[in-house]
């Protein structure tokens, strides 16, 4: 993959004229950006203190520019799920990015002066924390199934690894699922390969996850998972998406006391959102990845098919009755609606239109998120066409008028009601949106510093 504004010129000129260019936005969501559209890299020195970490899931996607075949150090089981920025020269608030591996980045992790740092072609940024894994993490069933391939990050939970939207006529254009799910298995580095999880496997890592929680700190918040997969067009194992999709949501509601469940499906009538509901799920997202209609039809032709725009945005609203205010949250691709060769063209219609869309759906109740697009290379998009970084004004106007919608509307604050403490407090590691709004409404508690310096492996004092 080209990354052709990534080399020509040294990043902390770039940035420091996109802070100066935009004085209003919060700094680290620029670099935040900026390490999600140009991925990043660990030396040999960063990889050997991940021991310890939250280690990349691949939970979903693969999230990296780069395919696992081509990870000579087996970087795929030493990456952190995420590291936390902060500190350094622009004396940034922290703010935690999900790891994206790039080998032409200018962005590296490093150790530096003893001290894990980020640097942008050589020169030391700021400082990075590692995650540290919970005790769960440790533990494997009988058969060898690690819980944390079960349940990654005390959260996130893809029940079923593969799409039945297949092909390019059908398969979102920016989706490698079904690809990565493959390259997980060839690697033979993972314990869990089978493409549906066991329900009895969910129900016990979600039991532990839950013991965790009351031990940590006697779940003082209520502890909320994702559950997530591909779509199920006919039958899967003789069960349609709803019976399939329904046992998980009812094993991993009723385990356990304050269970928050969130499900990404398809759009569903209200009929069936109902029906959801009155199984115990209690938040549904389903992801219309792009607002506009001509480009959703494109990018995403399987449930531009079998759903439609009109009904999928009808069923989003929809949900809001069903779900109430703050529990509707579908995910968009942010930045795919500059891929080529459908996208815009220009910046300005790209975040007109998305922006569009966010007034519409925030007037509504709908709050949507922002997945940072990565690229990823098996992707049918990007292999069948070349893909530039989508530019940073994108990324940085979008989330600023994003932030002043959800302020007009008067919109519930971001809440991660999570295992991972410092995940309680930053905004989520693949996109800015939240962060957006932490950084800007000062939402971190004093100590936050503190609270991702507890929760870290070791980052400094390296012999
Ligand atoms: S519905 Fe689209 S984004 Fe979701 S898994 Fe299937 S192909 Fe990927």
């Amino acid at each position: 993959m080209a990354q052709a504004d990534a080399t020509e010129t040294p990043r902390t000129r770039v940035l420091e004229n996109y802070f100066r260019k935009y004085p209003d936005a919060p700094r680290e969501v620029i670099l935040k950006i900026d390490l999600l559209r140009l991925g990043h890299w660990f030396t040999d020195a960063a990889l050997a203190v991940t021991q310890g970490s939250l280690i990349k899931s691949y939970r979903l996607f693969s999230y990296d520019f780069v395919p696992m075949a081509d990870l000579k150090r087996k970087e795929s089981r030493k990456v952190p799920e995420h590291f936390v920025v902060l500190g350094g020269m622009y004396g940034l608030r922290p703010v935690m990015v999900q790891t994206s591996l790039s080998p032409d980045s200018p962005y590296v992790i490093d150790v530096v002066d003893v001290k894990l740092v980020l640097t942008a072609n050589g020169q030391v940024i700021s400082d990075v924390r590692y995650e540290r894994a919970p005790e769960y993490y440790k533990k494997a069933f009988p058969d060898g199934t690690l819980y944390h391939e079960i349940i990654a990050f005390g959260f996130f939970i893809t029940v079923f690894r593969n799409c039945q939207y297949w092909g390019p006529d059908e398969e979102c254009k920016f989706c490698d699922i079904n690809w990565n799910a493959r390259q997980m298995s060839q690697s033979k580095d993972f314990t869990l390969t089978a493409p549906v999880k066991r329900l009895d496997f969910v129900a016990a890592v979600a039991d532990e996850i839950g013991r965790e929680v009351l031990e940590q700190d006697g779940y003082s918040v209520p502890l909320s998972f994702l559950i997530t997969g591909g779509t199920i067009k006919e039958t899967l194992r003789g069960k349609t998406e709803d019976e399939f999709y329904g046992e998980y949501v009812e094993a991993v509601k009723w385990g356990g006391p304050r269970r928050f469940i969130n499900l990404q499906t398809n759009a569903k009538p209200k009929e069936i959102l109902k029906w959801y509901r009155s199984i115990g799920l209690d938040s549904h997202h389903a992801n219309l990845e792009v607002w506009d209609k001509r480009l959703f039809e494109w990018i995403a032709p399987g449930k531009a098919q079998r759903v439609g725009w009109d009904n999928w945005v009808k069923w989003l609203l929809d949900s809001v009755d069903v779900f109430g205010e703050g529990a509707v949250k579908p995910i968009f691709v942010c930045g795919i609606e500059m891929a080529q060769p459908h996208g815009f063209k220009t910046v300005k219609e790209a975040v007109d239109s998305t922006t569009e869309g966010i007034e519409f759906l925030m007037a509504h109740g709908v709050i949507p998120r922002f997945n940072q697009w990565r690229r990823e290379p098996n992707s049918y998009i990007v292999k069948n066409h070349e893909q530039p970084p989508v530019p940073l004004d994108f990324y940085i106007l979008l989330m600023r008028n994003r932030y002043e919608i959800w302020k007009k509307y008067e919109l519930p604050l971001p809440n991660q009601s999570q295992l991972l403490p410092a995940a309680r407090y930053l905004g989520v590691s693949h996109g800015t949106h939240e962060d957006y709004i932490h950084l800007m409404e000062n939402t971190y508690p004093p100590d936050i510093v503190d609270i991702v310096n507890r929760h870290s492996t070791p980052y400094e004092s390296f012999s």
